[in-house]
Protein backbone atom coordinates (compact mmCIF):
# COMPACT_ATOMS: atom_id res chain seq x y z
CA UNK A 1 0.00 0.00 0.00
CA UNK A 2 1.09 3.03 -0.75
CA UNK A 3 1.56 6.40 1.44
CA UNK A 4 0.10 9.62 0.18
CA UNK A 5 2.94 11.61 -0.43
CA UNK A 6 7.07 10.92 0.15
CA UNK A 7 9.30 13.95 0.39
CA UNK A 8 12.57 11.84 -0.47
CA UNK A 9 16.09 13.62 0.23
CA UNK A 10 15.40 16.18 2.01
CA UNK A 11 17.52 18.39 4.74
CA UNK A 12 14.89 17.54 8.07
CA UNK A 13 15.02 19.78 10.28
CA UNK A 14 12.95 18.72 12.84
CA UNK A 15 11.56 21.67 14.93
CA UNK A 16 13.52 20.62 18.42
CA UNK A 17 16.70 22.38 17.20
CA UNK A 18 18.45 19.32 17.24
CA UNK A 19 21.31 19.88 13.82
CA UNK A 20 19.66 18.92 10.04
CA UNK A 21 20.11 15.08 9.14
CA UNK A 22 18.92 13.56 5.90
CA UNK A 23 16.00 11.57 5.20
CA UNK A 24 12.76 10.53 3.62
CA UNK A 25 10.00 11.39 5.18
CA UNK A 26 6.36 9.63 4.61
CA UNK A 27 3.31 10.88 5.26
CA UNK A 28 -0.35 9.33 5.00
CA UNK A 29 -4.19 10.08 6.31
CA UNK A 30 -2.49 13.47 7.52
CA UNK A 31 -0.13 12.59 9.71
CA UNK A 32 3.84 11.78 9.55
CA UNK A 33 4.25 8.25 9.67
CA UNK A 34 7.80 6.91 8.87
CA UNK A 35 11.14 9.10 9.00
CA UNK A 36 13.50 7.27 6.69
CA UNK A 37 17.50 7.83 6.08
CA UNK A 38 17.81 5.01 3.86
CA UNK A 39 15.82 4.58 0.89
CA UNK A 40 13.10 2.19 2.07
CA UNK A 41 10.03 4.02 1.50
CA UNK A 42 7.82 2.69 -1.27
CA UNK A 43 7.29 5.25 -4.05
CA UNK A 44 3.96 7.15 -2.67
CA UNK A 45 1.07 8.34 -4.07
CA UNK A 46 2.02 11.86 -4.34
CA UNK A 47 6.29 11.14 -4.82
CA UNK A 48 8.32 14.57 -3.72
CA UNK A 49 12.21 14.71 -4.16
CA UNK A 50 13.48 17.49 -2.29
CA UNK A 51 16.64 17.29 -3.64
CA UNK A 52 18.69 18.49 -0.41
CA UNK A 53 16.23 21.31 0.22
CA UNK A 54 15.21 21.84 3.81
CA UNK A 55 12.39 20.46 5.22
CA UNK A 56 10.63 22.09 8.31
CA UNK A 57 7.38 21.87 10.67
CA UNK A 58 4.87 24.30 9.49
CA UNK A 59 5.74 27.75 10.96
CA UNK A 60 3.67 29.41 13.80
CA UNK A 61 3.08 33.23 14.54
CA UNK A 62 2.28 33.01 17.97
CA UNK A 63 0.97 37.06 17.87
CA UNK A 64 -1.15 37.64 14.93
CA UNK A 65 -4.72 39.88 14.45
CA UNK A 66 -6.32 38.29 11.71
CA UNK A 67 -9.65 38.19 13.79
CA UNK A 68 -11.27 40.41 11.43
CA UNK A 69 -9.01 39.61 8.52
CA UNK A 70 -10.05 35.55 8.37
CA UNK A 71 -13.75 35.88 8.47
CA UNK A 72 -13.35 38.42 5.01
CA UNK A 73 -11.58 35.93 3.52
CA UNK A 74 -10.43 32.71 5.24
CA UNK A 75 -7.86 31.63 2.77
CA UNK A 76 -5.07 32.49 4.15
CA UNK A 77 -2.88 33.43 1.25
CA UNK A 78 -0.13 35.90 2.88
CA UNK A 79 0.56 33.28 5.85
CA UNK A 80 0.61 30.08 4.20
CA UNK A 81 2.89 31.37 1.32
CA UNK A 82 5.21 32.49 3.81
CA UNK A 83 5.43 28.58 5.42
CA UNK A 84 3.08 29.29 8.36
CA UNK A 85 0.57 26.46 9.27
CA UNK A 86 -0.90 28.29 12.47
CA UNK A 87 -1.73 31.51 13.67
CA UNK A 88 -2.50 32.61 17.24
CA UNK A 89 -5.69 35.10 17.50
CA UNK A 90 -7.29 37.19 19.95
CA UNK A 91 -4.21 39.26 20.75
CA UNK A 92 -3.34 42.00 23.15
CA UNK A 93 -6.83 42.47 24.68
CA UNK A 94 -8.58 42.75 20.79
CA UNK A 95 -11.06 40.47 19.54
CA UNK A 96 -14.65 40.35 18.06
CA UNK A 97 -16.17 38.38 21.39
CA UNK A 98 -17.74 38.10 23.06
CA UNK A 99 -19.99 41.10 21.55
CA UNK A 100 -22.79 42.09 23.93
CA UNK A 101 -23.23 45.57 22.50
CA UNK A 102 -21.80 44.88 19.42
CA UNK A 103 -21.14 48.10 17.61
CA UNK A 104 -18.50 48.92 20.72
CA UNK A 105 -16.97 45.30 20.50
CA UNK A 106 -16.40 46.19 16.59
CA UNK A 107 -14.37 48.33 18.05
CA UNK A 108 -12.05 46.71 19.43
CA UNK A 109 -11.37 44.30 17.14
CA UNK A 110 -8.00 45.35 15.51
CA UNK A 111 -7.89 45.30 11.39
CA UNK A 112 -11.64 45.63 11.64
CA UNK A 113 -12.95 47.45 8.75
CA UNK A 114 -16.39 48.49 8.28
CA UNK A 115 -16.10 48.54 4.13
CA UNK A 116 -16.09 44.72 4.46
CA UNK A 117 -19.98 44.48 5.03
CA UNK A 118 -19.33 42.02 7.31
CA UNK A 119 -21.93 42.26 10.00
CA UNK A 120 -21.42 40.71 13.62
CA UNK A 121 -24.60 38.64 14.04
CA UNK A 122 -22.18 36.40 17.37
CA UNK A 123 -22.71 37.51 20.44
CA UNK A 124 -21.40 34.85 22.57
CA UNK A 125 -17.37 33.47 21.88
CA UNK A 126 -18.35 30.00 20.91
CA UNK A 127 -21.00 31.55 17.89
CA UNK A 128 -17.77 33.84 17.05
CA UNK A 129 -15.66 30.51 16.56
CA UNK A 130 -18.93 28.83 14.98
CA UNK A 131 -18.74 31.94 12.47
CA UNK A 132 -14.81 31.77 12.07
CA UNK A 133 -14.64 28.16 11.43
CA UNK A 134 -15.75 27.93 7.54
CA UNK A 135 -13.29 26.93 5.31
CA UNK A 136 -9.64 28.23 6.68
CA UNK A 137 -6.56 28.06 4.75
CA UNK A 138 -4.53 27.98 7.65
CA UNK A 139 -4.99 26.46 11.42
CA UNK A 140 -6.19 28.64 14.19
CA UNK A 141 -5.95 28.87 17.58
CA UNK A 142 -8.16 31.33 19.33
CA UNK A 143 -7.62 33.15 22.35
CA UNK A 144 -10.71 35.44 23.63
CA UNK A 145 -9.57 39.30 24.13
CA UNK A 146 -10.13 40.98 27.38
CA UNK A 147 -11.25 43.90 25.87
CA UNK A 148 -14.52 42.35 24.49
CA UNK A 149 -15.12 40.80 27.59
CA UNK A 150 -14.86 44.30 29.77
CA UNK A 151 -16.84 46.03 27.44
CA UNK A 152 -19.04 43.19 26.91
CA UNK A 153 -19.93 43.26 31.25
CA UNK A 154 -19.59 46.88 31.55
CA UNK A 155 -19.17 48.99 28.42
CA UNK A 156 -16.37 51.47 27.57
CA UNK A 157 -15.56 53.16 31.03
CA UNK A 158 -12.38 54.50 32.63
CA UNK A 159 -12.62 53.22 36.07
CA UNK A 160 -12.30 50.31 37.51
CA UNK A 161 -14.68 47.15 37.38
CA UNK A 162 -16.76 46.95 40.33
CA UNK A 163 -17.30 43.01 41.76
CA UNK A 164 -20.49 42.18 39.71
CA UNK A 165 -18.72 43.68 36.79
CA UNK A 166 -16.10 41.19 37.37
CA UNK A 167 -18.61 38.28 37.92
CA UNK A 168 -20.05 38.91 34.63
CA UNK A 169 -16.51 39.04 32.68
CA UNK A 170 -15.45 35.72 34.50
CA UNK A 171 -18.78 34.29 33.18
CA UNK A 172 -17.64 34.91 29.49
CA UNK A 173 -14.36 33.75 30.41
CA UNK A 174 -15.51 30.85 30.93
CA UNK A 175 -17.86 30.54 28.44
CA UNK A 176 -15.14 31.25 25.76
CA UNK A 177 -12.90 28.63 27.76
CA UNK A 178 -15.78 25.84 27.19
CA UNK A 179 -16.25 26.59 23.76
CA UNK A 180 -12.03 25.90 23.23
CA UNK A 181 -10.69 29.34 23.62
CA UNK A 182 -7.13 28.73 24.09
CA UNK A 183 -6.87 31.17 27.05
CA UNK A 184 -7.21 35.07 27.63
CA UNK A 185 -5.16 37.69 26.27
CA UNK A 186 -5.18 41.26 27.98
CA UNK A 187 -3.92 44.42 26.33
CA UNK A 188 -3.33 46.35 29.21
CA UNK A 189 -1.33 49.37 27.83
CA UNK A 190 -4.09 50.43 25.64
CA UNK A 191 -7.08 52.99 26.44
CA UNK A 192 -8.90 52.55 28.88
CA UNK A 193 -7.50 49.76 30.47
CA UNK A 194 -4.21 50.97 31.34
CA UNK A 195 -5.84 53.87 33.46
CA UNK A 196 -8.87 51.41 34.84
CA UNK A 197 -8.20 47.84 34.80
CA UNK A 198 -6.78 46.65 37.95
CA UNK A 199 -4.30 43.97 38.36
CA UNK A 200 -6.90 42.09 40.74
CA UNK A 201 -9.46 41.91 38.03
CA UNK A 202 -7.09 40.26 35.73
CA UNK A 203 -6.16 38.08 38.42
CA UNK A 204 -9.59 37.10 38.96
CA UNK A 205 -10.09 36.51 35.58
CA UNK A 206 -6.99 34.81 34.70
CA UNK A 207 -7.72 32.00 37.90
CA UNK A 208 -10.39 30.61 35.67
CA UNK A 209 -8.07 30.11 32.96
CA UNK A 210 -5.57 28.42 35.14
CA UNK A 211 -7.43 26.42 36.30
CA UNK A 212 -8.67 24.56 33.00
CA UNK A 213 -4.90 24.68 32.04
CA UNK A 214 -5.19 27.80 29.75
CA UNK A 215 -2.80 30.35 28.95
CA UNK A 216 -2.39 34.09 29.78
CA UNK A 217 -1.24 36.10 27.06
CA UNK A 218 -0.48 39.67 27.89
CA UNK A 219 0.58 43.00 25.72
CA UNK A 220 1.77 44.58 29.86
CA UNK A 221 1.57 47.62 30.91
CA UNK A 222 3.35 51.10 31.08
CA UNK A 223 5.80 49.90 27.70
CA UNK A 224 7.12 53.15 27.21
CA UNK A 225 8.93 54.39 30.38
CA UNK A 226 8.04 51.35 33.03
CA UNK A 227 8.61 48.04 31.07
CA UNK A 228 9.71 46.64 33.98
CA UNK A 229 6.71 47.31 36.18
CA UNK A 230 4.83 45.91 33.24
CA UNK A 231 6.42 42.45 33.20
CA UNK A 232 6.35 42.37 37.36
CA UNK A 233 2.63 43.00 37.28
CA UNK A 234 2.34 40.06 34.67
CA UNK A 235 4.63 37.66 36.42
CA UNK A 236 2.62 38.43 39.70
CA UNK A 237 -0.81 37.71 37.87
CA UNK A 238 0.86 35.06 37.00
CA UNK A 239 1.99 33.63 40.27
CA UNK A 240 -1.75 34.41 42.03
CA UNK A 241 -3.99 32.89 39.73
CA UNK A 242 -1.51 29.81 38.77
CA UNK A 243 -1.22 30.26 34.79
CA UNK A 244 1.09 29.64 32.33
CA UNK A 245 2.05 33.37 30.92
CA UNK A 246 3.21 34.63 27.72
CA UNK A 247 4.40 37.90 27.59
CA UNK A 248 3.44 39.37 24.04
CA UNK A 249 6.28 41.85 22.09
CA UNK A 250 8.04 42.06 25.52
CA UNK A 251 10.76 44.17 24.59
CA UNK A 252 10.83 47.10 26.46
CA UNK A 253 9.54 50.25 23.79
CA UNK A 254 12.86 52.10 22.59
CA UNK A 255 12.69 55.34 25.40
CA UNK A 256 12.61 52.21 28.29
CA UNK A 257 15.82 50.03 26.42
CA UNK A 258 18.06 50.10 28.79
CA UNK A 259 15.56 47.73 31.16
CA UNK A 260 15.58 45.00 28.56
CA UNK A 261 18.30 42.82 30.46
CA UNK A 262 16.29 43.76 33.56
CA UNK A 263 13.07 42.66 32.34
CA UNK A 264 14.37 39.19 30.96
CA UNK A 265 15.66 38.51 34.08
CA UNK A 266 12.73 38.92 35.99
CA UNK A 267 11.56 36.38 33.80
CA UNK A 268 14.53 33.70 34.83
CA UNK A 269 13.72 34.71 38.36
CA UNK A 270 10.10 33.79 37.96
CA UNK A 271 11.28 30.70 36.66
CA UNK A 272 13.10 29.58 39.37
CA UNK A 273 10.00 30.01 41.45
CA UNK A 274 8.62 27.49 39.38
CA UNK A 275 6.30 29.57 36.86
CA UNK A 276 5.57 28.64 32.83
CA UNK A 277 6.67 31.89 31.39
CA UNK A 278 7.47 32.39 27.79
CA UNK A 279 7.48 35.55 25.48
CA UNK A 280 7.81 36.32 21.76
CA UNK A 281 8.87 39.47 19.74
CA UNK A 282 8.52 40.36 16.26
CA UNK A 283 11.86 40.75 13.95
CA UNK A 284 10.86 44.42 13.16
CA UNK A 285 11.33 47.86 14.45
CA UNK A 286 8.46 49.12 13.65
CA UNK A 287 4.90 48.01 15.11
CA UNK A 288 1.14 48.77 14.63
CA UNK A 289 -1.30 49.74 16.63
CA UNK A 290 -4.98 51.57 16.73
CA UNK A 291 -4.78 55.50 16.14
CA UNK A 292 -7.15 55.81 19.10
CA UNK A 293 -3.95 54.73 21.06
CA UNK A 294 -2.34 58.23 20.68
CA UNK A 295 -5.49 59.26 22.67
CA UNK A 296 -6.27 59.29 26.68
CA UNK A 297 -8.43 56.47 28.22
CA UNK A 298 -11.38 58.80 29.33
CA UNK A 299 -11.35 60.49 25.42
CA UNK A 300 -13.08 56.91 24.30
CA UNK A 301 -15.64 56.77 27.02
CA UNK A 302 -19.66 56.49 26.04
CA UNK A 303 -21.34 55.61 23.11
CA UNK A 304 -19.49 55.67 20.08
CA UNK A 305 -21.30 58.82 18.69
CA UNK A 306 -20.27 60.43 22.08
CA UNK A 307 -16.61 60.06 21.14
CA UNK A 308 -16.96 60.80 17.30
CA UNK A 309 -18.86 64.27 18.82
CA UNK A 310 -15.81 64.77 20.60
CA UNK A 311 -13.56 64.68 17.61
CA UNK A 312 -14.75 68.20 16.82
CA UNK A 313 -15.01 69.69 20.18
CA UNK A 314 -12.25 72.70 20.16
CA UNK A 315 -11.83 71.90 24.12
CA UNK A 316 -11.67 68.20 24.05
CA UNK A 317 -8.64 68.94 21.08
CA UNK A 318 -7.23 71.38 23.44
CA UNK A 319 -7.36 69.19 26.73
CA UNK A 320 -5.97 66.05 24.58
CA UNK A 321 -2.90 68.36 23.38
CA UNK A 322 -2.43 69.62 26.98
CA UNK A 323 -2.96 65.96 28.81
CA UNK A 324 0.66 65.04 30.09
CA UNK A 325 -0.15 61.10 30.41
CA UNK A 326 -1.71 60.88 27.44
CA UNK A 327 0.64 59.07 25.01
CA UNK A 328 1.40 56.20 24.38
CA UNK A 329 3.27 57.13 21.90
CA UNK A 330 6.67 59.20 23.12
CA UNK A 331 7.51 60.09 20.09
CA UNK A 332 4.17 62.57 19.61
CA UNK A 333 5.24 64.33 23.50
CA UNK A 334 8.38 64.84 21.62
CA UNK A 335 6.69 66.57 18.32
CA UNK A 336 8.05 63.16 15.89
CA UNK A 337 5.15 62.93 14.15
CA UNK A 338 7.47 61.47 11.21
CA UNK A 339 7.63 58.41 13.61
CA UNK A 340 3.41 57.32 13.32
CA UNK A 341 2.63 56.46 9.62
CA UNK A 342 -1.20 55.67 8.82
CA UNK A 343 -1.03 52.00 7.18
CA UNK A 344 -4.76 51.73 8.12
CA UNK A 345 -7.56 54.19 6.54
CA UNK A 346 -10.61 52.61 4.87
CA UNK A 347 -11.93 55.91 3.73
CA UNK A 348 -9.18 57.69 2.64
CA UNK A 349 -6.38 55.80 0.33
CA UNK A 350 -4.37 58.77 -0.54
CA UNK A 351 -3.26 58.74 3.33
CA UNK A 352 -1.90 55.31 3.77
CA UNK A 353 2.17 55.15 4.44
CA UNK A 354 2.23 58.74 4.98
CA UNK A 355 3.47 59.71 8.25
CA UNK A 356 1.37 62.41 10.40
CA UNK A 357 4.57 64.73 10.08
CA UNK A 358 3.74 64.62 6.06
CA UNK A 359 0.17 65.25 6.26
CA UNK A 360 0.76 67.78 8.49
CA UNK A 361 2.99 69.83 5.85
CA UNK A 362 0.49 68.69 2.98
CA UNK A 363 -2.27 69.96 4.51
CA UNK A 364 -0.87 72.71 6.00
CA UNK A 365 -1.85 71.80 9.66
CA UNK A 366 -0.47 71.33 12.75
CA UNK A 367 -0.28 67.32 13.32
CA UNK A 368 -2.85 66.94 16.03
CA UNK A 369 -5.80 68.45 13.81
CA UNK A 370 -4.44 65.73 11.32
CA UNK A 371 -5.35 63.38 13.47
CA UNK A 372 -8.32 64.71 14.72
CA UNK A 373 -9.17 65.01 11.38
CA UNK A 374 -8.58 62.18 10.06
CA UNK A 375 -10.85 60.57 13.33
CA UNK A 376 -13.61 62.39 13.01
CA UNK A 377 -13.94 61.64 9.47
CA UNK A 378 -13.92 57.91 10.30
CA UNK A 379 -17.22 58.79 11.88
CA UNK A 380 -18.43 56.31 14.64
CA UNK A 381 -15.58 53.85 12.37
CA UNK A 382 -12.77 55.52 13.95
CA UNK A 383 -10.99 52.69 14.93
CA UNK A 384 -10.89 51.43 11.84
CA UNK A 385 -7.63 53.67 11.69
CA UNK A 386 -4.40 52.14 12.23
CA UNK A 387 -0.98 53.33 12.24
CA UNK A 388 2.51 51.59 12.89
CA UNK A 389 5.37 54.05 15.27
CA UNK A 390 8.73 53.10 15.53
CA UNK A 391 8.48 51.26 18.63
CA UNK A 392 12.48 49.31 19.03
CA UNK A 393 15.87 49.04 18.61
CA UNK A 394 17.33 46.10 16.58
CA UNK A 395 20.07 45.93 19.92
CA UNK A 396 16.86 45.25 21.86
CA UNK A 397 15.13 42.79 19.96
CA UNK A 398 19.01 40.63 19.85
CA UNK A 399 18.98 40.47 23.37
CA UNK A 400 15.38 39.43 23.68
CA UNK A 401 15.91 36.86 21.00
CA UNK A 402 19.34 35.75 22.86
CA UNK A 403 16.60 34.27 25.02
CA UNK A 404 15.87 30.46 24.69
CA UNK A 405 11.99 30.95 25.67
CA UNK A 406 11.89 33.78 22.87
CA UNK A 407 9.36 32.91 19.80
CA UNK A 408 8.33 34.74 17.39
CA UNK A 409 5.00 36.49 16.67
CA UNK A 410 4.21 39.20 13.53
CA UNK A 411 1.93 41.36 15.13
CA UNK A 412 0.32 41.44 11.90
CA UNK A 413 -2.78 40.48 9.76
CA UNK A 414 -3.50 37.84 7.66
CA UNK A 415 -4.30 38.82 4.17
CA UNK A 416 -4.86 37.49 0.69
CA UNK A 417 -3.34 39.37 -2.98
CA UNK A 418 -6.89 38.52 -4.25
CA UNK A 419 -10.12 39.40 -2.91
CA UNK A 420 -11.89 41.77 -0.43
CA UNK A 421 -8.58 42.02 1.18
CA UNK A 422 -6.05 42.90 -1.62
CA UNK A 423 -5.51 46.52 -0.97
CA UNK A 424 -5.19 46.02 2.71
CA UNK A 425 -1.66 45.97 4.34
CA UNK A 426 -1.11 46.39 7.98
CA UNK A 427 2.74 45.88 7.84
CA UNK A 428 4.94 43.86 5.54
CA UNK A 429 5.20 40.75 8.46
CA UNK A 430 1.67 40.21 6.77
CA UNK A 431 3.12 38.62 3.93
CA UNK A 432 6.54 38.54 4.60
CA UNK A 433 7.17 37.76 8.55
CA UNK A 434 8.73 34.61 8.46
CA UNK A 435 11.19 34.95 5.86
CA UNK A 436 12.64 38.21 7.57
CA UNK A 437 12.61 35.91 10.90
CA UNK A 438 15.60 34.13 9.03
CA UNK A 439 17.04 36.89 6.87
CA UNK A 440 17.65 39.04 9.90
CA UNK A 441 18.09 36.83 12.67
CA UNK A 442 19.64 34.08 11.15
CA UNK A 443 22.16 35.40 7.95
CA UNK A 444 22.48 39.17 8.52
CA UNK A 445 22.56 38.91 12.40
CA UNK A 446 23.88 35.50 13.38
CA UNK A 447 21.79 35.58 16.78
CA UNK A 448 20.40 31.88 16.16
CA UNK A 449 21.14 28.87 14.13
CA UNK A 450 18.44 28.43 11.33
CA UNK A 451 17.88 24.76 13.38
CA UNK A 452 17.15 26.95 16.22
CA UNK A 453 15.39 29.74 14.76
CA UNK A 454 12.96 26.40 13.58
CA UNK A 455 12.55 25.91 17.08
CA UNK A 456 11.62 29.07 18.36
CA UNK A 457 8.70 29.12 15.26
CA UNK A 458 7.59 25.88 15.38
CA UNK A 459 7.93 23.83 19.09
CA UNK A 460 8.44 26.33 21.12
CA UNK A 461 5.30 27.62 20.40
CA UNK A 462 3.68 24.90 19.95
CA UNK A 463 4.64 23.56 23.79
CA UNK A 464 3.84 27.19 24.75
CA UNK A 465 0.08 26.72 23.90
CA UNK A 466 -0.25 23.25 24.65
CA UNK A 467 0.02 22.04 21.26
CA UNK A 468 1.60 18.53 21.42
CA UNK A 469 1.05 17.16 17.85
CA UNK A 470 2.61 20.02 16.00
CA UNK A 471 5.39 21.77 15.80
CA UNK A 472 8.19 18.46 15.37
CA UNK A 473 8.51 16.08 12.54
CA UNK A 474 7.86 13.17 14.25
CA UNK A 475 6.12 9.70 13.18
CA UNK A 476 2.31 10.09 14.84
CA UNK A 477 2.25 13.76 14.28
CA UNK A 478 0.08 16.24 12.30
CA UNK A 479 1.58 16.65 9.02
CA UNK A 480 1.94 20.60 8.96
CA UNK A 481 5.21 21.00 6.54
CA UNK A 482 7.04 23.65 4.84
CA UNK A 483 9.46 22.93 2.24
CA UNK A 484 12.25 25.91 2.00
CA UNK A 485 15.08 25.94 -1.18
CA UNK A 486 17.40 27.78 1.09
CA UNK A 487 19.52 29.21 -1.87
CA UNK A 488 16.06 31.40 -2.93
CA UNK A 489 14.64 31.86 0.70
CA UNK A 490 14.47 35.68 1.48
CA UNK A 491 11.93 38.21 2.40
CA UNK A 492 11.21 40.53 -0.52
CA UNK A 493 8.72 42.76 1.24
CA UNK A 494 10.16 46.34 1.86
CA UNK A 495 8.33 49.18 3.76
CA UNK A 496 7.42 50.23 0.71
CA UNK A 497 6.65 46.80 -0.72
CA UNK A 498 4.41 45.16 1.38
CA UNK A 499 2.63 42.56 -1.02
CA UNK A 500 6.01 40.91 -2.10
CA UNK A 501 5.65 37.24 -2.01
CA UNK A 502 8.54 35.64 0.05
CA UNK A 503 11.10 33.79 -2.84
CA UNK A 504 11.91 30.02 -1.84
CA UNK A 505 9.12 28.54 -0.40
CA UNK A 506 8.84 24.95 -2.19
CA UNK A 507 6.34 23.33 -0.98
CA UNK A 508 3.65 24.01 2.45
CA UNK A 509 1.45 20.99 3.70
CA UNK A 510 -1.13 20.99 6.49
CA UNK A 511 -2.83 17.91 7.51
CA UNK A 512 -0.75 15.94 4.98
CA UNK A 513 -2.23 18.11 1.90
CA UNK A 514 -0.28 20.57 -0.29
CA UNK A 515 -1.73 24.00 0.48
CA UNK A 516 1.49 26.01 -1.34
CA UNK A 517 3.52 24.79 -4.61
CA UNK A 518 6.25 26.60 -5.71
CA UNK A 519 5.11 29.53 -3.33
CA UNK A 520 1.63 30.01 -4.54
CA UNK A 521 -1.63 29.16 -2.72
CA UNK A 522 -2.75 26.43 -4.37
CA UNK A 523 -6.14 27.13 -2.95
CA UNK A 524 -6.70 24.38 -1.03
CA UNK A 525 -8.13 24.93 2.15
CA UNK A 526 -6.72 22.57 4.95
CA UNK A 527 -6.70 24.51 7.61
CA UNK A 528 -8.47 23.62 11.28
CA UNK A 529 -9.75 25.57 13.96
CA UNK A 530 -7.81 23.79 17.22
CA UNK A 531 -10.44 24.01 19.91
CA UNK A 532 -8.70 23.75 23.56
CA UNK A 533 -10.24 21.10 25.06
CA UNK A 534 -10.87 21.69 28.99
CA UNK A 535 -8.28 24.74 28.91
CA UNK A 536 -5.89 21.83 27.96
CA UNK A 537 -5.14 21.13 24.03
ZN1 LIG B 1 0.26 44.13 21.44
Amino acid sequence: MSLDIVIRNAHVVDGTASPRFRASVGIDQGRIVEIDKGDRIPEGKIDINADGKLLTPGFFDIHRHSDWTLLVDSSAESAIEQGLTTEVLGNCGFGPAPAVDRKRVEQNILGHSAKHGIEIDWTTFGEYLDRLDRNLGINVVPLVAHGSIRTSAMGVTDRPAEQDEIKKMCYWVDEALDSGAFGLSAGLEYAPYQTSTTTEEIVALVKRVGERGGLYSTHTRYRIFNSDKGVAEAIQIARESGTRLQISHITPRIFARHMTEAVLESCDKAREEGLDIGFDIYPYEWAPGPLTELLPGWALEGSADDVVQRFRDDQFKRKVVREHRVNLCRWVQLDRWDKVIIVGAPKRPDVINKSIAQLAQEWSKDPWDVVFDLLAEAGTHYTDLTEITHTLDWEDILLTIRDPHCSFGSDSSTLSRKGPLKDEAMMPGCYGFVPRVFDEVVSSRKALSFEEAVRRLTSLPASQLGIWDRGIIRPGLVADLTLIDPKTFRDNTTWTDFYARPGGIDLVLISGKVVVENGCATGAREGKLLRAKGGVA
